[in-house]
């Protein structure tokens, strides 16, 4: 056999052998397979087939070895009128009545947002507020509404965001016939990912965020595994499981910082960008990693 010609081939095998191997980088089950004759209601004698997966029995009914899901009671959705109700398992940070369960950013201040008519806005030169406890992993639900009345174009109109971790902000903005750059409008990853539409409702409308995240986890100074985003805006999809490349801390007016290492857990925060956006309904769940 001419060797000029199968090295080539030999090459190509090994090529795919060695891409194969990296792809294939996911979590396999263990799975066991085995028949058992067993008398069925007739008193005739079958075959049955039995299947583990990671050592639990497919249709498995003994509890002890395959608990139930909890219950949880599914919360109301709002209306524009009448915020909902969270499900019963959630976290609820702020249900329109005080802001007990928020604090300023700047450490050693009370927040300066003004509760009324069952919502939180900033009020001028306020600044940010962040919750006192802190979360990681987690299911987060909030609305907003931008001012009826808009003023300024761009990213000056109706501009807030919501930071997960005190890190990763997921933008609010009018983005109602309001252009500006893609990755800084209403949902996007802030300076990293545009989202996929702009589902945007009116000035001045209730608007929903449901947000499912994953944290990023660090190893030293390096991220091991990226933050995750699924997001729906006023329930369509605007991020599936989108792996964020890395922070979206501000750093220039075209710069946004890359990942920093962080704790496991951090305070959700709210942004005050001089706008006097209304916030209500908020709850979360925490998620496991
Ligand atoms: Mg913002």
């Amino acid at each position: 056999m001419n060797m000029k010609r199968v090295l080539p081939v030999l090459l190509f095998l090994v090529t795919v052998v060695l891409a194969f191997g990296t792809v294939a980088e996911f979590d396999t089950p263990v799975i066991k397979e085995w028949t058992q004759t067993e008398t069925n209601d007739k008193g005739e004698e079958e075959v049955v087939d039995y299947m583990t997966i990671d050592g639990i029995m497919v249709h498995e009914t003994d509890p002890a070895k395959q608990p139930q899901p909890p219950v949880v009671q599914p919360g109301t959705e709002s209306t524009q009128d009448t915020p909902g109700q969270a499900p019963s398992d959630a976290i609820v940070l702020f249900d329109g009545k005080d802001l007990s369960n928020w604090t300023s950013t700047t450490p050693g201040e009370a927040s300066k947002w003004l509760v009324k008519d069952y919502a939180m806005s900033p009020t001028k030169d306020s600044g940010m507020i962040q919750t006192k406890q802190e979360f990681g992993s987690c299911q987060l639900h909030l609305e907003f509404a931008t001012p009826k009345t808009p003023e300024g174009e761009g990213q000056g109109r109706g501009n807030s965001g919501v930071f997960l971790m005190g890190q990763y902000e997921i933008q609010i903005l009018d983005s109602y016939e309001n252009t500006t750059y893609p990755d800084g409008q209403a949902g996007a990853l802030y300076g990293r990912k545009k989202p996929l539409v702009n589902a945007s409702r009116k000035p001045g409308e209730w608007q929903t965020y449901d947000i499912i995240f994953h944290r990023p986890v660090f190893e030293g100074d390096v991220v091991v595994k990226r933050a995750t985003f699924t997001v729906l805006h006023n329930g369509v999809l605007i991020h599936d499981h989108y792996e964020l490349s890395g922070g979206t801390g501000w750093r220039g007016s075209h710069s946004i910082t890359n990942y920093i290492p962080h704790g496991d857990k951090g305070p959700l925060q709210l942004q005050d960008h001089g706008n006097p956006v209304l916030f209500r309904n908020i709850w979360i769940r925490e998620l496991a990693d």
